[in-house]
Protein backbone atom coordinates (compact mmCIF):
# COMPACT_ATOMS: atom_id res chain seq x y z
CA UNK A 1 0.00 0.00 0.00
CA UNK A 2 1.38 3.63 -0.52
CA UNK A 3 2.90 4.93 2.06
CA UNK A 4 -0.09 7.68 3.43
CA UNK A 5 0.45 11.12 5.27
CA UNK A 6 1.14 11.83 8.85
CA UNK A 7 -2.54 12.86 9.75
CA UNK A 8 -3.96 10.57 7.45
CA UNK A 9 -1.95 7.20 9.07
CA UNK A 10 -2.77 8.28 12.03
CA UNK A 11 -6.88 8.59 11.92
CA UNK A 12 -6.55 5.36 10.20
CA UNK A 13 -4.01 3.22 11.91
CA UNK A 14 -6.56 1.47 14.37
CA UNK A 15 -9.24 0.84 11.67
CA UNK A 16 -6.22 -1.32 10.24
CA UNK A 17 -5.34 -3.17 12.74
CA UNK A 18 -8.01 -5.93 12.43
CA UNK A 19 -10.66 -4.40 15.15
CA UNK A 20 -13.26 -6.13 16.33
CA UNK A 21 -16.76 -4.98 14.92
CA UNK A 22 -15.19 -2.79 12.28
CA UNK A 23 -14.98 -0.13 15.22
CA UNK A 24 -12.97 2.88 13.72
CA UNK A 25 -11.15 3.53 17.61
CA UNK A 26 -9.47 1.05 19.28
CA UNK A 27 -11.83 -0.40 22.15
CA UNK A 28 -10.50 -0.16 25.90
CA UNK A 29 -9.57 -2.93 26.90
CA UNK A 30 -9.80 -3.09 31.40
CA UNK A 31 -8.93 -6.60 31.52
CA UNK A 32 -5.61 -7.30 33.63
CA UNK A 33 -5.30 -10.72 32.53
CA UNK A 34 -5.75 -13.12 29.75
CA UNK A 35 -7.44 -16.53 29.09
CA UNK A 36 -6.44 -19.42 27.14
CA UNK A 37 -8.05 -22.68 26.14
CA UNK A 38 -5.26 -24.51 25.65
CA UNK A 39 -2.34 -23.66 28.90
CA UNK A 40 0.41 -24.34 26.06
CA UNK A 41 -0.44 -21.51 24.51
CA UNK A 42 0.24 -19.75 27.27
CA UNK A 43 3.18 -21.51 27.99
CA UNK A 44 4.27 -20.26 24.46
CA UNK A 45 3.34 -16.80 25.10
CA UNK A 46 5.75 -16.45 27.95
CA UNK A 47 8.50 -18.18 26.28
CA UNK A 48 7.60 -15.42 23.52
CA UNK A 49 7.16 -18.39 21.04
CA UNK A 50 3.33 -16.78 20.12
CA UNK A 51 2.31 -13.58 20.05
CA UNK A 52 -0.26 -13.09 22.92
CA UNK A 53 -1.10 -11.15 26.00
CA UNK A 54 -0.16 -12.23 29.23
CA UNK A 55 -0.54 -9.97 31.92
CA UNK A 56 -1.84 -6.18 31.84
CA UNK A 57 1.56 -4.58 33.08
CA UNK A 58 3.38 -5.71 30.47
CA UNK A 59 0.62 -5.68 27.52
CA UNK A 60 -2.65 -3.92 26.80
CA UNK A 61 -4.59 -4.25 23.66
CA UNK A 62 -5.57 -0.20 23.92
CA UNK A 63 -1.74 0.34 24.99
CA UNK A 64 -0.38 -1.48 21.68
CA UNK A 65 -2.65 0.21 19.32
CA UNK A 66 -1.13 3.47 20.86
CA UNK A 67 2.11 2.21 20.92
CA UNK A 68 1.42 1.63 17.06
CA UNK A 69 0.60 5.02 16.05
CA UNK A 70 3.40 6.62 17.84
CA UNK A 71 5.78 4.52 15.91
CA UNK A 72 4.12 5.39 12.65
CA UNK A 73 4.48 8.92 13.86
CA UNK A 74 8.43 8.81 14.55
CA UNK A 75 9.15 6.80 11.81
CA UNK A 76 10.67 4.15 14.38
CA UNK A 77 10.59 -0.02 14.75
CA UNK A 78 8.76 0.11 17.97
CA UNK A 79 7.77 1.24 20.55
CA UNK A 80 7.04 1.13 24.66
CA UNK A 81 4.47 3.44 26.39
CA UNK A 82 4.67 4.46 30.12
CA UNK A 83 2.28 5.86 32.89
CA UNK A 84 4.07 9.17 32.27
CA UNK A 85 6.62 10.95 30.61
CA UNK A 86 9.11 10.18 33.57
CA UNK A 87 8.10 6.82 33.64
CA UNK A 88 9.51 6.55 30.21
CA UNK A 89 12.84 8.18 30.73
CA UNK A 90 13.46 6.70 34.16
CA UNK A 91 12.60 3.09 32.84
CA UNK A 92 14.27 3.31 29.95
CA UNK A 93 17.51 4.98 31.53
CA UNK A 94 17.57 2.24 33.88
CA UNK A 95 16.85 -0.64 31.89
CA UNK A 96 20.02 0.41 29.90
CA UNK A 97 22.72 1.44 32.27
CA UNK A 98 24.60 -0.06 34.73
CA UNK A 99 26.48 1.24 37.99
CA UNK A 100 29.88 2.72 36.57
CA UNK A 101 28.27 4.28 33.07
CA UNK A 102 28.62 7.30 32.31
CA UNK A 103 26.09 9.61 30.25
CA UNK A 104 26.35 13.32 28.81
CA UNK A 105 23.32 14.92 29.01
CA UNK A 106 22.40 18.32 28.00
CA UNK A 107 22.70 21.10 30.90
CA UNK A 108 19.21 22.33 29.62
CA UNK A 109 16.75 20.13 31.07
CA UNK A 110 13.03 19.74 31.66
CA UNK A 111 13.68 20.35 35.57
CA UNK A 112 12.69 16.24 36.68
CA UNK A 113 14.70 14.66 34.32
CA UNK A 114 17.41 16.81 35.57
CA UNK A 115 16.50 15.93 39.58
CA UNK A 116 16.37 12.20 38.00
CA UNK A 117 19.59 12.47 36.89
CA UNK A 118 21.26 13.34 40.25
CA UNK A 119 19.44 10.59 41.34
CA UNK A 120 21.31 8.51 39.13
CA UNK A 121 24.70 9.91 40.23
CA UNK A 122 23.25 8.83 44.05
CA UNK A 123 23.13 4.96 42.24
CA UNK A 124 26.73 4.99 40.22
CA UNK A 125 25.66 6.07 36.79
CA UNK A 126 28.58 9.30 36.11
CA UNK A 127 26.15 12.22 34.80
CA UNK A 128 27.96 15.35 33.12
CA UNK A 129 25.99 18.19 31.97
CA UNK A 130 27.19 20.19 29.07
CA UNK A 131 26.13 23.11 27.05
CA UNK A 132 24.68 20.78 24.00
CA UNK A 133 23.99 24.04 21.99
CA UNK A 134 27.37 23.23 20.60
CA UNK A 135 28.31 19.63 19.88
CA UNK A 136 31.86 20.64 20.89
CA UNK A 137 30.86 20.75 24.55
CA UNK A 138 29.28 17.41 24.20
CA UNK A 139 32.38 15.94 22.42
CA UNK A 140 34.65 17.57 25.65
CA UNK A 141 32.20 15.77 28.52
CA UNK A 142 32.59 12.04 26.39
CA UNK A 143 34.64 9.78 28.68
CA UNK A 144 35.62 5.48 28.11
CA UNK A 145 32.85 4.23 30.35
CA UNK A 146 30.18 6.95 28.42
CA UNK A 147 27.53 5.00 26.72
CA UNK A 148 24.61 7.42 26.00
CA UNK A 149 24.09 11.13 25.15
CA UNK A 150 20.94 12.79 26.14
CA UNK A 151 18.98 15.67 24.87
CA UNK A 152 15.81 17.81 24.00
CA UNK A 153 14.86 19.34 21.18
CA UNK A 154 14.00 22.58 22.13
CA UNK A 155 14.83 22.79 25.97
CA UNK A 156 12.33 24.82 28.39
CA UNK A 157 12.34 27.53 29.80
CA UNK A 158 15.06 28.97 27.63
CA UNK A 159 14.31 27.21 24.53
CA UNK A 160 18.15 26.37 23.57
CA UNK A 161 18.03 24.29 20.68
CA UNK A 162 20.60 21.73 20.93
CA UNK A 163 23.15 21.01 17.95
CA UNK A 164 20.68 18.16 16.92
CA UNK A 165 22.48 17.08 13.92
CA UNK A 166 26.23 17.39 14.64
CA UNK A 167 25.58 15.26 18.39
CA UNK A 168 23.98 12.91 15.69
CA UNK A 169 27.06 12.18 13.70
CA UNK A 170 29.13 12.27 17.18
CA UNK A 171 26.82 9.88 18.51
CA UNK A 172 26.95 7.32 15.47
CA UNK A 173 30.84 7.75 15.33
CA UNK A 174 31.53 6.80 18.88
CA UNK A 175 28.98 3.98 18.88
CA UNK A 176 26.73 6.11 21.86
CA UNK A 177 23.20 5.50 22.13
CA UNK A 178 21.44 9.27 21.04
CA UNK A 179 18.65 9.62 22.92
CA UNK A 180 16.16 12.87 22.37
CA UNK A 181 13.41 13.83 23.88
CA UNK A 182 11.37 15.22 21.51
CA UNK A 183 8.12 16.60 23.99
CA UNK A 184 8.56 20.23 23.13
CA UNK A 185 8.58 19.47 19.37
CA UNK A 186 6.42 16.33 18.95
CA UNK A 187 7.00 14.08 16.06
CA UNK A 188 5.07 16.40 13.68
CA UNK A 189 8.00 19.47 13.86
CA UNK A 190 10.43 17.55 13.98
CA UNK A 191 11.70 13.75 13.38
CA UNK A 192 14.80 12.61 15.46
CA UNK A 193 15.72 9.50 13.58
CA UNK A 194 16.24 12.43 10.92
CA UNK A 195 19.63 13.39 13.08
CA UNK A 196 20.60 10.08 13.71
CA UNK A 197 18.36 9.65 17.21
CA UNK A 198 18.53 6.22 18.50
CA UNK A 199 15.72 6.53 21.01
CA UNK A 200 13.01 8.82 21.29
CA UNK A 201 11.08 10.19 24.02
CA UNK A 202 7.51 11.65 24.01
CA UNK A 203 5.33 12.84 26.98
CA UNK A 204 2.31 12.06 25.59
CA UNK A 205 0.75 14.05 27.72
CA UNK A 206 2.13 17.22 26.30
CA UNK A 207 1.42 18.07 22.79
CA UNK A 208 0.56 14.37 21.15
CA UNK A 209 -2.22 13.72 23.70
CA UNK A 210 -2.88 18.09 23.89
CA UNK A 211 -5.81 18.81 26.18
CA UNK A 212 -4.25 18.56 29.48
CA UNK A 213 -6.68 15.57 30.27
CA UNK A 214 -4.44 12.37 30.59
CA UNK A 215 -0.64 11.52 31.65
CA UNK A 216 1.67 9.45 29.53
CA UNK A 217 5.10 8.72 28.03
CA UNK A 218 7.20 6.58 25.66
CA UNK A 219 9.82 5.62 24.00
CA UNK A 220 10.30 4.95 20.17
CA UNK A 221 13.50 3.02 19.03
CA UNK A 222 14.13 4.63 15.71
CA UNK A 223 15.60 1.10 14.18
CA UNK A 224 19.56 3.42 13.78
CA UNK A 225 21.29 1.56 16.89
CA UNK A 226 23.28 -1.56 16.54
CA UNK A 227 22.47 -3.34 19.45
CA UNK A 228 24.44 -5.97 19.24
CA UNK A 229 27.98 -3.43 19.71
CA UNK A 230 26.47 -2.44 23.47
CA UNK A 231 27.49 -4.69 26.27
CA UNK A 232 24.23 -4.23 28.56
CA UNK A 233 22.02 -6.20 27.03
CA UNK A 234 20.81 -9.24 29.02
CA UNK A 235 21.08 -12.82 27.33
CA UNK A 236 17.12 -13.14 28.10
CA UNK A 237 16.59 -10.32 25.67
CA UNK A 238 18.43 -11.45 22.82
CA UNK A 239 15.56 -13.75 21.57
CA UNK A 240 15.05 -11.76 18.00
CA UNK A 241 17.15 -9.83 15.68
CA UNK A 242 19.37 -7.10 17.58
CA UNK A 243 17.78 -4.67 16.20
CA UNK A 244 15.09 -5.18 19.14
CA UNK A 245 17.28 -6.13 21.69
CA UNK A 246 16.67 -2.69 22.89
CA UNK A 247 13.38 -1.97 23.12
CA UNK A 248 12.98 -5.73 24.05
CA UNK A 249 15.24 -5.06 27.43
CA UNK A 250 13.38 -1.76 27.88
CA UNK A 251 10.68 -3.92 27.74
CA UNK A 252 11.38 -6.94 30.06
CA UNK A 253 13.54 -4.21 32.75
CA UNK A 254 11.57 -1.06 32.47
CA UNK A 255 8.15 -1.97 32.27
CA UNK A 256 7.73 -5.63 33.55
CA UNK A 257 9.86 -4.76 36.67
CA UNK A 258 9.30 -1.64 37.11
CA UNK A 259 5.82 -1.26 36.29
CA UNK A 260 4.88 2.70 35.02
CA UNK A 261 2.59 1.12 32.85
CA UNK A 262 0.02 3.07 30.51
CA UNK A 263 -3.61 2.77 31.65
CA UNK A 264 -6.04 1.86 28.85
CA UNK A 265 -8.72 4.75 29.77
CA UNK A 266 -5.09 7.16 29.34
CA UNK A 267 -4.30 5.30 25.85
CA UNK A 268 -7.71 6.04 24.75
CA UNK A 269 -7.68 9.39 25.52
CA UNK A 270 -4.03 9.96 24.11
CA UNK A 271 -5.35 8.43 20.72
CA UNK A 272 -8.06 10.33 20.52
CA UNK A 273 -6.34 13.65 21.16
CA UNK A 274 -2.94 12.77 18.98
CA UNK A 275 -5.53 12.89 16.18
CA UNK A 276 -5.39 16.75 15.95
CA UNK A 277 -1.78 17.18 16.48
CA UNK A 278 -0.83 18.52 13.23
CA UNK A 279 -4.16 21.29 13.40
CA UNK A 280 -3.52 22.24 17.21
CA UNK A 281 0.41 22.67 16.76
CA UNK A 282 -0.21 24.65 13.61
CA UNK A 283 -2.56 26.78 15.56
CA UNK A 284 -0.25 27.03 18.64
CA UNK A 285 2.53 27.87 16.62
CA UNK A 286 1.04 30.55 14.95
CA UNK A 287 0.06 32.53 18.29
CA UNK A 288 2.72 31.72 19.84
CA UNK A 289 4.82 34.14 17.07
CA UNK A 290 2.29 36.48 17.18
CA UNK A 291 2.63 36.92 21.02
CA UNK A 292 6.62 36.85 21.37
CA UNK A 293 7.05 39.10 18.83
CA UNK A 294 4.31 41.94 20.50
CA UNK A 295 6.61 41.25 24.21
CA UNK A 296 9.76 41.83 22.04
CA UNK A 297 8.65 45.48 21.44
CA UNK A 298 7.14 46.05 25.08
CA UNK A 299 9.10 48.21 27.18
CA UNK A 300 8.05 46.29 30.26
CA UNK A 301 9.71 43.09 28.69
CA UNK A 302 13.50 42.78 29.01
CA UNK A 303 14.16 40.26 27.11
CA UNK A 304 11.96 36.98 24.70
CA UNK A 305 13.30 33.88 24.40
CA UNK A 306 11.26 32.34 20.92
CA UNK A 307 13.47 30.44 18.28
CA UNK A 308 10.82 32.17 15.79
CA UNK A 309 12.76 35.23 16.55
CA UNK A 310 15.42 36.53 14.10
CA UNK A 311 17.36 37.11 17.94
CA UNK A 312 17.04 34.03 18.87
CA UNK A 313 20.85 31.72 18.59
CA UNK A 314 19.04 29.04 17.23
CA UNK A 315 17.17 30.67 15.10
CA UNK A 316 18.38 29.25 11.74
CA UNK A 317 18.93 25.54 13.05
CA UNK A 318 14.97 25.63 14.30
CA UNK A 319 14.36 27.20 10.89
CA UNK A 320 16.40 24.08 9.22
CA UNK A 321 15.10 21.17 11.34
CA UNK A 322 11.67 22.08 12.23
CA UNK A 323 8.37 22.52 10.63
CA UNK A 324 7.72 25.10 12.89
CA UNK A 325 9.35 27.29 15.92
CA UNK A 326 7.22 25.60 18.38
CA UNK A 327 4.69 26.90 21.10
CA UNK A 328 6.98 27.53 24.07
CA UNK A 329 8.12 30.97 25.13
CA UNK A 330 9.52 32.73 27.95
CA UNK A 331 9.98 36.50 28.81
CA UNK A 332 12.19 37.93 31.36
CA UNK A 333 10.60 41.30 32.83
CA UNK A 334 12.42 44.83 33.54
CA UNK A 335 13.45 45.25 37.00
CA UNK A 336 10.45 46.73 38.92
CA UNK A 337 7.81 44.53 36.96
CA UNK A 338 6.31 42.11 39.60
CA UNK A 339 5.89 38.76 37.52
CA UNK A 340 3.25 37.90 39.93
CA UNK A 341 1.17 41.57 39.37
CA UNK A 342 1.85 40.97 35.21
CA UNK A 343 0.20 37.44 35.44
CA UNK A 344 -2.30 37.88 37.81
CA UNK A 345 -3.49 41.14 35.01
CA UNK A 346 -4.24 38.61 32.40
CA UNK A 347 -8.16 37.14 32.16
CA UNK A 348 -7.81 34.37 29.21
CA UNK A 349 -3.93 32.82 30.03
CA UNK A 350 -4.38 30.77 33.24
CA UNK A 351 -1.60 30.40 35.63
CA UNK A 352 -1.02 26.73 35.57
CA UNK A 353 2.46 24.26 35.50
CA UNK A 354 1.04 22.08 32.50
CA UNK A 355 2.35 22.64 28.92
CA UNK A 356 1.33 21.58 25.59
CA UNK A 357 -2.11 21.77 26.59
CA UNK A 358 -5.22 23.70 24.01
CA UNK A 359 -5.09 26.48 26.68
CA UNK A 360 -2.44 29.27 27.09
CA UNK A 361 -1.07 28.47 30.40
CA UNK A 362 1.73 30.49 31.84
CA UNK A 363 3.88 29.76 35.30
CA UNK A 364 6.59 31.89 36.78
CA UNK A 365 9.19 29.05 36.13
CA UNK A 366 11.97 30.44 39.19
CA UNK A 367 9.36 30.40 42.02
CA UNK A 368 7.79 26.83 41.01
CA UNK A 369 9.47 24.37 38.70
CA UNK A 370 12.76 25.65 39.11
CA UNK A 371 12.73 26.14 42.85
CA UNK A 372 13.75 23.28 44.17
CA UNK A 373 17.26 23.33 42.56
CA UNK A 374 18.21 26.42 44.16
CA UNK A 375 19.65 29.93 42.72
CA UNK A 376 23.05 28.91 41.10
CA UNK A 377 22.05 26.02 38.89
CA UNK A 378 18.88 28.68 37.87
CA UNK A 379 21.42 31.05 37.05
CA UNK A 380 23.56 28.83 35.08
CA UNK A 381 20.60 27.62 33.36
CA UNK A 382 20.03 31.29 32.50
CA UNK A 383 16.39 31.36 34.60
CA UNK A 384 15.58 34.85 35.80
CA UNK A 385 13.37 35.44 39.16
CA UNK A 386 11.43 37.91 36.85
CA UNK A 387 11.18 35.02 33.74
CA UNK A 388 7.80 33.61 33.18
CA UNK A 389 7.31 30.95 30.47
CA UNK A 390 4.16 30.70 28.27
CA UNK A 391 2.64 27.58 26.68
CA UNK A 392 0.74 28.61 23.97
CA UNK A 393 -2.64 27.19 23.25
CA UNK A 394 -4.98 27.25 20.26
CA UNK A 395 -7.19 30.50 21.56
CA UNK A 396 -8.97 33.22 19.33
CA UNK A 397 -5.32 35.28 18.84
CA UNK A 398 -7.24 39.13 19.75
CA UNK A 399 -8.29 37.63 23.07
CA UNK A 400 -4.51 35.87 24.11
CA UNK A 401 -3.19 39.69 22.53
CA UNK A 402 -5.40 41.56 25.06
CA UNK A 403 -4.46 39.70 28.19
CA UNK A 404 -0.76 40.83 27.36
CA UNK A 405 -2.47 44.32 26.13
CA UNK A 406 -3.74 44.39 30.00
CA UNK A 407 -0.77 43.26 31.27
CA UNK A 408 1.90 45.91 30.06
CA UNK A 409 -0.33 48.58 30.19
CA UNK A 410 -0.40 47.93 33.97
C1 LIG B 1 6.65 17.18 30.78
C2 LIG B 1 7.94 16.72 30.24
C3 LIG B 1 8.45 15.47 30.61
C4 LIG B 1 7.75 14.57 31.61
O1 LIG B 1 6.50 14.18 31.17
P1 LIG B 1 5.30 13.76 32.19
O2 LIG B 1 4.33 13.11 31.30
O3 LIG B 1 4.82 15.01 32.84
O4 LIG B 1 5.92 12.83 33.18
C5 LIG B 1 9.66 15.07 30.08
N1 LIG B 1 10.34 15.85 29.21
C6 LIG B 1 9.88 17.07 28.84
C7 LIG B 1 10.68 17.87 27.87
C8 LIG B 1 8.68 17.54 29.33
O5 LIG B 1 8.22 18.74 28.96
Amino acid sequence: MTKKGFSTTNLHSDRKDNPEHGVLHKAIHPSVAYGYEDSRHLAEVFQGKRPGYNYGRQLNPTVTALQNRITAMEDGIASIAFATGMGAIASTMLSLLRQGDHIVSSAFLFGNTNSLFGTFQNLGIEVTFADATEVCNVEQAIQSNTRLVFVETIANPVTQIADLEAIGELCQSKKLIYCVDNTMTSPHLFLPKTVGASLVINSLTKYIGGHGNALGGIVTDSGLYDWSQFNNINDTCKNDKPALWGITQIKKKGLRDMGASLGPEAAHHLAVGSETLPMRMHQACANAQVLAEFCAQADQVKQVYYPGLKSHPQHRRAQQLFKNFGAIFSIDLIAGVDCFEFLNAMETIVASSNLGDTRTLAIPVAHTIYHEMGAERRTSMGIADSMIRFSVGIEDIDDLLADFQRAVSL
